[in-house]
């Protein structure tokens, strides 16, 4: 037999070797080994939602509603020059404004005051009750939303 022939004979021998591991595998050892397969997986999904998600985060769009202040409007004023002061509605007197309805602090973070509009008696607008009365006053503002200026940044461009 030549040099060639030990050879081919070789590598079938090889190949005899080979062959059986793929037609009939060692099951027990593959399905060991299936951790190994599944976990890159795993870390591939976590690595990719996680991508999505910071993406979603720092790309989403701000809220567009925008909830606006009450401002305050000015007391008017007496014969005397001193401001007056409606009962029943919140105001500060160092501003000499009168707040709207449910406001408990002032623009400055003050508390307000409110006059009993049953007996006059002045207390902190923040007591829902009077306490020489007990009249309760309970007043629910609407929540007043801004429109927004104008359209969000780049519309025209987009379309
Ligand atoms: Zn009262």
């Amino acid at each position: 037999m030549s040099e060639i022939g030990a050879r081919i004979a070789e590598f079938f021998a090889w190949l005899s070797t080979i062959v059986p591991a793929f037609v009939t595998p060692d099951w027990a050892a593959l399905i060991g080994l299936l951790p190994l397969f599944v976990a890159p997986l795993v870390l591939l999904w976590l690595l990719y939602t996680g991508g999505i998600w910071t993406l979603v985060g720092i790309t989403k769009r701000g809220a567009q509603l925008k909830v606006g202040a009450p401002l305050p409007t000015p007391a008017p004023l007496g014969a005397d020059g001193r401001p007056l002061f409606p009962a029943g509605r919140p105001y500060a007197t160092s501003e000499a404004a009168i707040y709207p309805n449910g406001s408990t602090r002032s623009l400055r973070g003050e508390p307000l005051l409110i006059a009993c509009p049953s007996c006059l008696a002045v207390r902190v607008a923040e007591r829902s009750t009077c306490d020489a009365c007990g009249l309760e006053v309970r007043a629910r503002t609407l929540i007043a939303v801004e429109r927004p200026a104008g359209p969000p940044p780049g519309g025209a461009a987009r379309a």
